[in-house]
């Protein structure tokens, strides 16, 4: 792997940095509190290319790579991990639209995704009882003439009340991942029903309802990959989303480690800076050596991914290890700060209640181990 940055993902990096430390980041603390999902955000998010950082310029994309991606995913993270999980999402769809969709479904839904014409992508798979064993999901597509017709829930979709475009799995043939379908859902469809907003710990601007399809007709051309094919697209596009969710836990971390620098050269006890301590100085060397770390597994998988070559291990191992870290990062952050930290003076409370749910979507902790023990188990046969 080539460490040096091109000239290129510097210019996203910072093009994303500037943004989000100066559009992103002032709201962050009243939109999480009220909230308040980030729409306009989005829509100059898109205006920059960032939200199909990886997707061809014949699309309206940046075409900058998944490295330069990751890059930008931590900056926006750093600022407001609610909005950056939309642009992960969004980016995700629009990638997987331009990877398997025909030429008229990327011309129509791509560039309405990174324009910021859709304002959010929405990847629509999880339902109420079934998220890690996707395989298992119940919502069905049924022929009708040249339609399709979609009944069944989905849980937990992220910015799904504002999407525009939505990816959606749904089961067209038999039991198990062999009889499951995507398919291009515009928002606002007769039959989509979108229901009430989850009450989070976290990412609290961050937009996560069920929906509901009721009679949902879609033309023919809403089927996104072959018929049967539905599972293999959803685990490729995870691949290069759980980079996303990677580079989501960096960003946050790097944010609670410099809330936290700042805070023990400021605040004193037993008539030292905290910052004296060695034992404060330890807490603060673990954190900024497993971010690193976490930093450079996931720019691995990123590099793995642009340069075609397989990277479901590495992006399952970026993630496992990112969101774990997080969480005890941000968890010594709140140390750190004493009983400040425990309120919301101090932004480290909003960094570790959204780094919790990294361990837990696009895939568990317990998931991505299963991933890297297959991969284990299959290299050494
Ligand atoms: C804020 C938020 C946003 C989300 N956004 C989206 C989205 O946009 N689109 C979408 O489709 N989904 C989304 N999800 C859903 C998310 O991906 C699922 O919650 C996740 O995959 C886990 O599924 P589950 O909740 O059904 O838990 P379950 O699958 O029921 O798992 C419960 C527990 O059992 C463990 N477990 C399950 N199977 C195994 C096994 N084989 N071995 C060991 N342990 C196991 C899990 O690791 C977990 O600890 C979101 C979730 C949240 C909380």
């Amino acid at each position: 792997m080539d460490l040096n940055l091109t000239e290129t993902q510097r210019l996203v990096r910072q093009t994303a940095r500037t943004f989000a430390q100066e559009r992103v980041l002032p709201g962050a603390r009243e939109r999480d509190r009220k909230e308040l999902f980030p729409a306009e955000l989005l829509r100059e998010l898109a205006g920059l290319g960032l939200m199909g950082v990886n997707v061809p310029a014949a699309y309206g994309g940046a075409e900058a790579g998944a490295v330069a991606y990751a890059l930008a995913m931590m900056e926006m993270a750093a600022a407001c991990a609610s909005t950056a999980v939309a642009m992960a999402v969004t980016n995700m769809c629009a990638e997987l639209i331009c990877a398997f969709g025909s030429e008229e479904q990327k011309r129509t839904h791509v560039s309405r995704l990174v324009s910021g014409d859709a304002v959010a992508g929405a990847f629509a798979l999880s339902e109420p009882q079934c998220g890690s064993d996707a395989a298992g999901l119940t919502t069905t597509a049924a022929r009708r003439g040249g339609d399709w017709v979609l009944n069944g829930s989905k849980q937990w979709i992220t910015s799904g009340a504002h999407a525009g475009v939505m990816v959606v799995w749904a089961r067209t043939g038999a039991p198990g991942s062999r009889g499951l379908s995507a398919f291009i859902v515009e928002g606002g469809t007769r039959g989509l029903l979108v229901g009430p907003p989850e009450d989070k710990l976290g990412l609290r601007a961050s937009n996560t309802v069920p929906l509901v399809f009721e009679d949902c007709v879609l033309p023919g051309s809403a089927l996104l990959g072959g018929e049967g094919e539905g599972f293999k697209l959803a685990m490729m596009a995870l691949d290069g989303g759980r980079i996303g969710i990677a580079s989501q836990a960096c960003g946050v971390t790097r944010a609670a480690l410099e809330a936290t620098v700042r805070y023990v050269r400021d605040r004193q006890a037993f008539g030292k800076h905290l910052a004296q301590f060695q034992a404060v100085r330890f807490m603060l060397a673990n954190i900024k050596t497993e971010l690193s770390a976490a930093e450079a597994l996931t720019l691995r998988a990123a590099w793995c991914k642009e340069h075609q070559r397989s990277f479901t291990q590495e992006a399952s191992m970026a993630k496992l290890f990112a969101s774990e870290m997080a969480n005890r990062a941000c968890d010594k952050a709140v140390q750190l700060h004493g009983g400040y930290g425990y309120t919301d003076e101090f932004p480290v409370e909003r960094y570790l209640r959204d780094a919790r749910v990294q361990t837990i979507y696009e895939g568990t902790s317990e998931i991505q181990r299963v991933v890297i023990a297959r991969e284990v188990l299959r290299a050494a046969s």
